[in-house]
């Protein structure tokens, strides 16, 4: 069985990034680190970090004095303020400076008049922080969604990092119908722009696809949904979940995996995939 990988796949920039700040904080000898949200969405990279005594906290309530992440999605700036008055607190603001960048069109966008729509999805953390950013803004997902929207002059919108440009473009059809004016900002990541071209090329090349990657992550769900409309596809969070009966008469087996997937869940993937011939 031959195995071929993504041209481009794993730990983005901002993902690695964001781990190289925590990293380093536990290097310098930081007490109390807690990261609000999880890092990122890979259950296997938290749980690595979790054993270097990392903390993952979900409310704001629940943090004690230390240090605090700001993970790369980003957060709205009311929740930075609130964290950054916080007695005790050291506040490390991981924000990818692409979410960075999505957020400073959407207030760009507000400051200058627009009704701002953040195309994405609604109960992602990137999109709700990027909300704040722009009073009255809204978070759409999808076309028939945005035949919902009341016609206005001025439409802003910004998109979130990680969608798949056609899908976006469907949405921006249907606004266009709904302004005088309708102002773009793609802000699709580099990242997203390169993995997902990436994938579907390695589909339209094999009989089945791995998609490594947390369940929650959206980019990873995204990397499969682009793959299962070429090939086979399966989408694991690590090997364990890989199942002889699959390869049955597959000859060749492509494996992508997220922006948020660690290299060593790739590789554990990789080498259970080799014992299987
Ligand atoms: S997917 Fe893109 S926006 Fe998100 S962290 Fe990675 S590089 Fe940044």
């Amino acid at each position: 069985m031959e195995i071929m990988l993504a041209k481009t796949m794993g730990f983005c920039f901002g993902v690695n990034r964001s781990i190289q700040l925590v990293n380093k904080a536990i290097a310098d000898g930081k007490k109390n680190i807690q990261i609000l949200g999880p890092i990122v969405h890979n259950p296997q990279q938290i749980k690595d970090l979790e054993a270097k005594g990392v903390r993952m906290v979900d409310e704001i309530d629940r943090l004690v004095p230390g240090t605090v992440f700001v993970r790369a999605h980003g957060v709205s700036p009311d929740v930075l303020n609130e964290l950054r008055g916080r007695k005790g607190m050291e506040v490390i603001d991981a924000t990818c400076p692409f979410v960075k960048l999505e957020q400073d069109y959407a207030r760009k966008l507000k400051d200058e008049g627009y009704s701002v729509v953040i195309i994405g999805e609604r109960t992602h953390p990137e999109a709700l922080g990027v909300q704040g950013f722009a009073e009255g803004s809204v978070i759409i997902g999808t076309a028939e969604e945005a035949k919902e929207l009341k016609a206005t002059p001025k439409l802003g919108v910004v998109v979130q990092t990680t969608l798949e440009p056609e899908s976006v473009d469907k949405v921006v059809a249907e606004l266009y119908l709904k302004a005088q004016e309708l102002r773009v900002y793609n802000t699709i990541c580099r990242a997203t722009r390169e993995r997902q071209p990436a994938a579907k090329e390695l589909a339209q090349k094999v009989d089945l696809v791995l998609v490594v990657g947390g369940k929650n992550s959206g980019n990873t769900r995204r990397l499969a949904e682009v793959c299962a409309r070429l090939t086979k596809t399966q989408h694991i969070e690590t090997a364990d979940e890989l199942e002889k009966g699959w390869f049955k008469g597959v000859k060749s087996v492509g494996v992508t995996a997220g922006a948020s997937t660690p290299d060593f869940v790739i590789n554990e993937v990789l080498d259970r995939l080799k014992s299987f011939g």
